[in-house]
């Protein structure tokens, strides 16, 4: 068996390969290549697609995070409590305004342990920012209920739950912005980089529009200091096919996962459990194994790549020493990033391949 990787863009492209490479030939040929109508069509395709007001296209998830927080008014003083195993772009979106994040610990799905949050919040305490890590809804009933009742705001990481549920609403409506990515890996995945922001404030929306093309309304006059994080008419021209696709690209990975769930049968491999009333749409398949590196080594020999999402919690990263936090800070996401394993999950991943994975995988002795 050739290596197995854990992720394979390639197949995502071959899948609908005319169709992007007529996308591609179209936008190029138009003459117009910033800001055009393949932008707005895909914002008003993808706000429709998540069931929001409005969506604003951006040059990647980062700064849909940071714009986000930016166009809050959230930024020195202030602090927002965000899940402590998250990547750490969750992270940066919050410090890059200067904001402080407050790590809670996840619960047993990898997210936000909705019960935790309570405990953290102060006086400074201005926002939470829930992270539907590995393609899982939150538990958004009692997240937007403590929202509500400290007033605190709620911005969404959706970065990997492009289309996941909580009780029939899609991540990213729940709060007052959902962040999102369409880096390649995503679920839904542009050829390069690219984000959005969704929200049904119009006010929002116009706010990060603005700031999005260095704060200017109209050519040349500025209202505020903005950025330049404009999606592209190529990215925005490519993604409306994949967009176009979504539902058949989660129903396949849906089957993969069911898969692996019924057959992964190894008392050693702890499986990923499903939440009552969220829906999942499988960024990632993550196992927890308490032998993980032993396992990494013997999935390797036997051609089967992983990934581990991810093995350095942010609050003990290098970039975040300034805060202070030390091993055993926080015993729960310490504890995941040490077990949790990414295994082989894509559009386009055959039945031959997924079943030597299994197999593999059920032959592991510790
Ligand atoms: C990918 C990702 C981001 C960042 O997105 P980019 O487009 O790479 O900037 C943020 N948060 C989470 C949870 C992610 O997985």
């Amino acid at each position: 068996m050739e290596k197995i990787s854990p992720n394979r863009l390639d197949r995502g492209f071959y899948k609908y390969q005319e169709e992007f490479e007529a996308k591609a030939l179209e936008v190029l040929r138009s003459g117009w290549y910033i800001l055009g109508n393949e932008v707005k069509s895909f914002e008003e395709e993808f706000a429709n697609y998540v069931g929001s007001k409005h969506c604003v296209g951006l040059a990647s998830g980062l700064d849909a995070l940071w714009i986000a927080f930016r166009v809050l008014g959230i930024g020195k003083g202030d602090e927002v409590i965000v899940q402590g195993n998250t990547y750490i772009a969750s992270v940066m979106g919050i410090t890059i305004n200067g904001a402080t994040p407050v790590f809670c610990e996840p619960d047993e799905y990898f997210n936000i342990d909705a019960d935790k949050i309570e405990s953290l919040i102060t006086e400074k305490t201005k926002a939470i920012l829930v992270v539907h890590l590995y393609g899982q809804a939150s538990n958004m009933d009692k997240i937007v209920a403590i929202a509500k009742k400290h007033n605190l705001r709620l911005v969404e990481d959706c970065a990997q739950s492009h289309g996941a549920k909580f009780n029939g609403k899609a991540t990213g409506t729940f709060g007052d912005i959902g962040c999102f990515s369409f880096y390649p890996s995503k679920n839904l995945g542009a050829f390069g980089d690219a984000g959005a922001i969704v929200t049904d404030d119009p006010k929002i929306a116009d706010d990060v529009r603005v700031f999005r093309n260095y704060g200017s309304e109209k050519r040349y006059y500025n209202r505020v200091v903005g950025t330049n994080s404009r999606l592209d008419e190529m990215q925005a021209g490519l993604l409306r096919v994949r967009l176009s696709h979504m539902q058949e690209l989660e129903d396949e990975k849906r089957a993969l996962c069911e898969k692996y769930l019924k057959e992964i049968n190894n008392p050693l491999i702890e499986l990923p459990k499903i939440r009552e009333g969220a829906t999942h749409i499988w960024h990632q398949f993550v196992i927890k194994c308490e032998s993980r590196d032993k396992l990494i080594d013997y999935l390797n020999e036997k051609n089967v790549g992983t990934i581990i999402h991810y093995p350095i919690p942010p609050h003990l990263s290098e970039a975040y020493a300034y805060l202070g936090f030390k091993e055993g800070s926080y015993p729960i996401t310490e504890k995941y990033a040490k077990t949790v394993l990414s295994i082989p999950l894509y559009n386009g991943e055959t039945k031959e391949e997924q079943d030597y994975v299994i197999k593999t995988l059920n032959e592991y002795k510790g």
